[in-house]
């Protein structure tokens, strides 16, 4: 039954939207009508959506539906925000890749690119142009001793990293950061226990240094990790958020009071780390019939991807994890970790959500944690959510994610800035 309605909305939207540009299609103002609306937070019945010059202006039955505008059946379907990835590495194509996928803002944690890249994000994020990109924020490099993370990578990327040595000036690191135009400040604190590559981390107290001076600049400091202590350490000296939930231990007490105190919390990356375990979800994924028409060769290459080592006892650990950080009431925010082996911009956000269900948050929790706790922690104030005044980024997927999680891969239709984004690969190109 689920699936007749499914075709039939699909029949009843594709009839409305011819390829050519309709009017809906050239235009960001149009009305949704009569979808269930999750708002980044609730649930709400069946209503309508008006949006208008790329902004949502209206929900609700009772404002009168505007006879100017083109209207959306929605019944059978659900609205919901754009995604938000908190956790992703761009590089060029990744942003179409993304909001094909319905990730419509993503957040970059550590990037290459300096001033140019960061005043391109910006330009294109505060703008309510049509166009076939996610909007990005961006960490720009972070803050790593020499021989830290990510410099055992660097060499292959052909680059010399920016590290920040003993004798060198915290506040003067964390300010060039800034000032060429990063959004937050991520902090590699990583050694050798997780991975087969000898890594240097900082010491705890100048681990302290760097947090205090990312803070003295009204900036979030996201610190990666990869073992338990590595978290302690993070929090104990006041972190924001920690990038990875750990691998070597499940979450203890002691570690969520900590993490409670401070206000702290965590970016999952799962579906990286699922990878790692040796799961299939990627390969589940690349074979979704709404999936394999519209990934790049790209984004098939990395979701193909796998780890040299794999470590089937580590998916357990992580979900239960993740699940007492989430019932202790430590936030979680979905993050891929995009483009890494088992992963790709955009699809990834879909398996990230499936894995906090299977972690123990509900799906209108996990859909929370990819919309609107990541635009207020974040500090996003114009995405995240369904309500007046936000931009148009949103998603009509058919049936209730609220109620199975794997309806958000039902994609019907993606907005961004109110202009419908066209899925098919062949436009995919400029
Ligand atoms: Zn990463």
């Amino acid at each position: 039954m689920h699936s007749v309605a499914m075709v039939l909305i699909a029949l009843a939207l594709l009839a409305g939207t011819p390829a050519a540009a309709t009017p809906a299609e050239a235009h960001n103002s149009f009305v949704v009508v009569g979808a269930k609306v999750f708002d980044g937070a609730e649930l709400h019945p069946p209503t309508n959506v008006i949006v208008r010059d790329g902004l949502i202006v209206a929900i609700g039955t009772d404002p009168p539906l505007p006879d100017d505008l083109p209207q959306l059946q929605g019944k059978g379907a659900t609205l919901l925000p754009g995604f938000i990835d908190s956790h992703v590495h761009v590089f060029p194509g990744a942003q179409a890749d993304a909001l094909r996928f319905g990730v419509t803002t993503a957040l970059d944690m550590y990037h290459l690119g300096g001033r140019d890249s960061a005043a391109a994000f910006k330009a294109q994020r505060t703008s309510l142009s049509k166009t076939r990109e996610a909007d990005t924020f961006t960490s720009l490099t972070g803050v790593t001793p020499p021989g830290g993370h990510p410099s055992q990578m660097a060499s292959g990327w052909g680059v010399e990293i920016p590290t920040l040595a003993a004798e060198d000036d915290v506040d003067a690191f964390v300010r060039e950061r800034i000032e060429a135009g990063a959004d937050y400040i991520k902090i590699m604190q990583d050694d050798s226990t997780i991975g087969e590559t000898e890594l240097v981390a900082f010491g705890e107290a100048r681990l302290g240094e760097i947090i205090r001076a990312v803070h003295a600049h009204q900036r979030l400091a996201i610190v990666h990790v990869s073992t338990q202590e590595q978290a302690r350490q993070a929090f104990a000296q006041g972190a924001d958020m920690i990038a990875h939930v750990f691998q070597d231990k499940v979450a203890d007490d002691e570690l969520l009071a900590l993490a409670l105190k401070n206000d702290a919390a965590v970016i999952t990356t799962l579906s990286v780390l699922a990878r790692a375990a040796g799961t299939e979800h990627a390969d589940t994924l690349s074979a979704h019939p709404k999936f394999t028409d519209h990934l790049s060769s790209f984004q098939s290459q990395t979701l193909g991807a796998r780890f040299p080592r794999e470590r089937p006892q580590l998916l357990g650990r992580i979900l239960e994890s993740i699940g007492r950080f989430h019932a202790a009431g430590v936030p979680v925010l979905a993050g891929s970790d995009a483009p890494n082996p088992g992963t790709a911009h955009g699809a990834s956000i879909h398996q990230e959500l499936e894995l906090l269900v299977a972690a123990g948050l509900s799906p209108k929790q996990a859909l929370h944690a990819a919309t609107a706790l990541p635009a207020r922690l974040f500090g996003l104030d114009d995405r995240g959510r369904i309500a007046p005044g936000m931009r148009a980024d949103l998603l009509l997927v058919a049936g209730d994610p609220t109620e199975d999680i794997l309806q958000t891969r039902e994609l019907l239709r993606i907005w961004k800035n109110g202009y419908g984004v066209q899925r098919a690969l062949s436009d995919e190109t400029p």
